[in-house]
């Protein structure tokens, strides 16, 4: 993660992106013992590492929040799922995870309409 300092020109965002789009072969497969720090040093000369930490990509989504996402779908698709006792399963567009919910999640929803 990169962050521009306050009163940085806008246009100078845009020449990173440009410039991180030009590397991103290397990046993805960088040179043996180069790491991302070797990376930004190459596509940046002039730039000064001020610090560093550990990041971690974290979603906070569970099969209770993505739940109410039932709703948009069509109640006669859901009709037809508990009819044919067919789950139905749905992803979370952060991370990827799948939760599956069954005919008795279908049925408790159905209740609420
Ligand atoms: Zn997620």
């Amino acid at each position: 993660m990169a962050q521009l300092l306050p009163g940085v020109p806008h246009q100078l965002l845009e020449d990173v992106k440009r410039i991180v789009r030009q590397y991103e072969e290397y990046i993805m497969n960088p040179v043996n013992g180069h790491n991302l720090l070797n990376c930004a040093e190459t596509m940046f000369p002039d730039m000064k590492v001020m610090g560093s930490t550990k990041i971690q990509y974290h979603c906070d989504c569970s099969k209770e929040v993505l739940y109410p996402m039932l709703y948009s779908l069509d109640q006669d698709d859901l009709l037809a799922a508990v009819a044919k006792r067919e789950s139905i399963e749905l992803v979370c567009h952060i991370c990827g995870r799948k939760y599956k919910f069954d005919v008795d999640d279908i049925s408790n929803l159905l209740k609420t309409f």
